[in-house]
């Protein structure tokens, strides 16, 4: 037997596989004694087929670039939903020092990234460009610099580290993306009904709120996101001065240009634990805390978010300058 090379706009070739696998299916469809064609299409035996084909039809590309915990927690998270979850960039074969290349297909249902990795101290310094929606878990930087927003179809933050107390999360997102909820999604986890409702379908964190508009207000005081992010970008250069400046006694997480504003992560050289714990013990004995590195990284790291003063990140560069000439 040869199969033509059938180039028939239609009725059209059908792949010889597939064609065999029905061939083999025909009289005896997956032991039920009978062929596909013969059975009720109320039967389960078909039934199956039609909701198998439907289902793969349905069946979504989601991508996500992994550049460290929190990433690596959504992809895990998707995967539960039994989306078809794409990891295209990591950068854990480095233990997440850096942003990796990124690129998205821009027919995939959605691109999801972390915009800055809170606890390896790295950050995008621009935005993949993709024409799927891009997601953005932005909980520790949103409100420290300004956004394009042309390009972001949903941008979420708890609230905690950059925008107020613990409690409320932020979530911004353009109403397309949110117009048609799964219809097994609970009324109260839908967007479109908190969307619909202005934020008040149930009761809101009203004194987590409360702060936040002051905190808007602070943000405005200071001269906008635009005022913030110079002052942003002021205190991470003292800091990443100084490690720099230290002749290899302190070393940084992040490779240079991956460099997060927020957040510092750093270590002693050789990760000299017990130097890290004695710098670390220093710093709360001169009114500095929460400097003590992620578990997973160990070291040190100093969150500068927009509440973070200079002069409290002076503070901090003095007494390592200090220590580094004590202990060098
Ligand atoms: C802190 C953090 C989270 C988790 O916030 P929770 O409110 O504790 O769930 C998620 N993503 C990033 C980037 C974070 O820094």
């Amino acid at each position: 037997m040869k199969r033509a090379f059938n180039f028939g706009a239609g009725p059209a070739a059908i792949p010889t596989e597939v064609l065999e696998e029905a061939q083999r299916e025909l009289l005896d469809f997956q032991g039920s004694g009978i062929s596909i064609m013969e059975s009720s299409h109320r039967a389960k035996l078909y039934e199956n087929v039609h909701n198998e084909a439907i289902s793969l039809m349905r069946e979504r590309k989601v991508q996500y670039a992994d550049t460290g915990s929190w990433s690596s927690k959504a992809i895990k998270e998707a995967k539960i939903q039994g989306l078809n979850v794409e990891v295209v960039a990591s950068s854990k074969d480095t233990n997440y020092d850096r942003i990796p290349e990124v690129n998205f297909d821009d027919d995939a249902d959605y691109a999801y990234i972390t915009s800055n990795n809170t606890i390896y101290g790295t950050e995008y310094k621009t935005f993949p460009s993709t024409k799927a929606p891009l997601i953005i878990d932005a909980s520790s930087d949103i409100f420290s610099y300004p956004v394009d927003w042309s390009k972001i179809d949903m941008m979420f933050a708890g609230a905690q580290k950059n925008a107020g107390p613990s409690g409320v999360t932020i979530v911004i997102v353009k109403k397309e993306m949110i117009s048609a909820p799964k219809e097994n999604i609970p009324t109260i986890l839908r967007y479109s009904t908190h969307a619909d409702n202005n934020s008040l379908f149930n009761t809101p964190p009203t004194f987590g709120i409360y702060l936040l508009n002051l905190i808007m207000k602070w943000i405005k005081k200071q001269g906008g996101i635009k005022a913030l992010q110079r002052m942003n970008e002021e205190k991470a250069a003292i800091i990443y001065d100084a490690i720099d400046n230290s002749g290899g006694f302190y070393v940084g997480h992040a490779q240079k240009d991956s460099r997060s504003l927020m957040n510092v992560s750093f270590n002693i050289k050789d990760k000299d634990a017990e130097l890290e714990a004695e710098l670390i013990k220093l710093t709360s004995e001169n009114g500095m805390i929460g400097l003590k590195g992620h578990r997973s990284i160990g070291g040190l790291r100093a969150s500068i978010y927009n509440a973070m003063s200079k002069e409290g990140v002076e503070a901090l560069v003095a007494l390592m300058e200090k220590f580094a000439a004590e202990k060098r």
